[in-house]
C-alpha cells in the first residue's frame, strides 16, 4: 500500500466514523427523552448535567439524591419540578412519573446492582455507569431485571462514541496496517482523598482496575474485536499501606488473544499515565491521552490522526437516547460491562494465585 492509498483509507475511515447514526442529524427533534440522575456526585454535577443540556436527543428531568441541600440546589439550576426528586427510599416512586423515561445511575460501582434493577422494575430504560457491577452474577441479575421490563440497559462507555477510538477500533479490526502484533493500553491516575469510596472494597468493588483499568481492557478488546483467551496478571508492590489497606495500588496484566495478539497492561492510583497503542505488521497507531474527557491526541506511523473533539458524554448520551427513540438496541448494551466485568475477576484471580488463566 502506497502512502496516498493509505491516507485515502485514513480520512475515509474519519468519514465513515461521522457516518454514526447520531451524528451530524439537523432533524427537529420531536420527543427529547426525560432522564433523571441517580446520585449527584463528580460526575453528574460537572459533566453529565451539562452534557445534558446540550443533548438534542434527552434532557434531564429528574434527580435522586440522598442530600437535601444538593435537591435545592439542582431543582432551581435546572428547572426540576418537585414532583421529580427522590432519595433513596422514594426512588420507586418514579414508577408514576411519565417525565422520566430514562435513569441514570452514578453511584459508588456496588449500589449499580441495586438501583439499576430498580429502576428496571419501575419501568424505566437504564443507563449504568462503568464498572457495571462488581460481581458477574449482580451483571446478570441487572441484564435480566431489564429485559423482563422489556427496557433498554445501556454502560456508560463515552469511549464508544468517541471519534480517536473508533478510529483505533477501525484500524485495529480493518487490519489497516495489517495484523496487530502487541497492544499496549495502561491508564492510571494519582488519587487524593484517603477516606473516598474508590478507596473501599465495599464500594468500589476493587481498586485502580475497577475505575480505570476497565477503559485499558476495552481498548484491547476494541482494538482487536476479539475476546482475551487468557490472562497473566501480577500485583505491584505497595508503597502506601493505610491508603491502599483494602484495594490494590498498582496492577499489571497480559491478555493473549485468539490470533496470537498481546497485550499489556497497567492500572494504577498512584501514577499519572495514559495511553493506548497498537504495534501491527506494517505500522503502529496510538491515542496519548487515550481515554479522559479530551481533548485526546492520536497518531499512527503515517501521521497525526486529524478527527473531531467532542463532548464525550454528550455523544454518548445522544447516541443511548436516539437508539431508545428509535427502538434499535444501543452499542453499550449490559453484555458488554459483564464481559469486562469477568475480565477483571479473572485479573485478579490471576494476580491472587500467580497463576495464568485461561477462558
Ligand atoms: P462521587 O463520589 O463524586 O459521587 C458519588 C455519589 O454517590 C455522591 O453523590 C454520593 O453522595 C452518592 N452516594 C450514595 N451513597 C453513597 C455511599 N454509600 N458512599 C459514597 N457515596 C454515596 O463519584 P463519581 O466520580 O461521580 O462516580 C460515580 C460513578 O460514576 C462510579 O461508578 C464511577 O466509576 C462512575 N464514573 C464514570 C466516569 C466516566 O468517565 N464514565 C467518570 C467518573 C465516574
Amino acid at each position: 500500500m502506497n502512502r496516498r492509498h493509505f491516507i485515502q483509507q485514513l480520512s475515509l475511515g474519519a468519514g465513515a466514523t461521522l457516518m454514526h447514526p447520531w451524528l451530524g442529524i439537523t432533524q427537529p427533534i420531536e420527543k427529547k427523552l426525560g432522564v433523571a440522575l441517580v446520585g449527584l456526585g463528580y460526575y453528574s454535577t460537572y459533566q453529565l448535567a451539562p452534557a445534558l443540556e446540550q443533548a438534542k436527543y434527552c434532557r434531564l428531568a429528574g434527580i435522586v439524591t440522598g442530600t437535601p441541600a444538593k435537591a435545592e440546589e439542582w431543582t432551581k439550576k435546572y428547572n426540576i419540578p418537585q414532583k421529580s426528586v427522590y432519595d433513596y427510599k422514594t426512588f420507586d416512586r418514579i414508577i408514576d412519573n411519565p417525565d422520566i423515561d430514562v435513569v441514570y445511575v452514578v453511584l459508588p460501582n456496588s449500589m449499580h446492582h441495586e438501583f439499576v434493577i430498580r429502576a428496571a422494575q419501575a419501568g424505566k430504560h437504564v443507563i449504568c455507569e462503568k464498572p457495571m457491577a462488581v460481581t458477574a452474577q449482580e451483571c446478570e441479575e441487572m441484564i435480566a431485571a431489564c429485559k423482563k421490563a422489556n427496557k433498554q440497559l445501556a454502560i456508560g462507555y463515552r469511549l464508544h462514541f468517541e471519534p480517536f477510538n473508533l478510529e483505533m477500533a477501525r484500524l485495529g479490526q480493518q487490519k489497516v496496517f495489517g495484523k496487530v502484533k502487541q497492544i499496549k493500553a495502561d491508564f492510571g491516575f494519582t488519587i487524593g482523598d484517603p477516606t473516598q469510596w474508590r478507596l473501599k472494597k465495599s464500594l468500589a468493588g476493587g481498586g485502580p482496575l475497577m475505575d480505570v483499568g476497565i477503559y485499558a481492557i476495552q481498548g484491547c478488546r476494541y482494538i482487536t474485536g476479539k475476546e482475551p483467551i487468557s490472562v497473566k496478571a501480577a500485583f505491584m508492590p505497595k508503597t502506601d499501606l493505610e491508603k491502599f489497606k483494602e484495594v490494590e495500588e498498582t496492577l499489571s496484566w497480559e491478555f493473549t488473544f485468539p490470533d496470537g495478539t498481546v497485550s499489556a497492561s497497567l492500572s494504577s492510583y498512584n501514577q499519572n499515565i495514559e495511553l493506548l497503542r497498537a504495534e501491527a505488521e506494517k505500522g503502529w497507531f496510538e491515542l496519548k491521552p487515550a481515554y479522559g474527557y479530551g481533548p485526546l491526541a492520536g497518531k499512527t506511523s503515517y501521521g497525526e490522526m486529524k478527527l473531531p473533539i467532542v463532548n464525550h458524554q454528550l455523544m454518548q448520551l445522544d447516541g443511548i437516547a436516539k437508539s431508545i427513540l428509535d427502538g434499535k438496541p444501543n452499542i453499550v448494551p449490559g453484555e458488554e460491562g459483564l464481559r469486562d466485568v469477568k475480565l477483571m475477576n479473572a485479573i485478579y484471580r490471576s494476580a491472587e494465585t500467580g497463576n495464568k488463566i485461561d477462558f
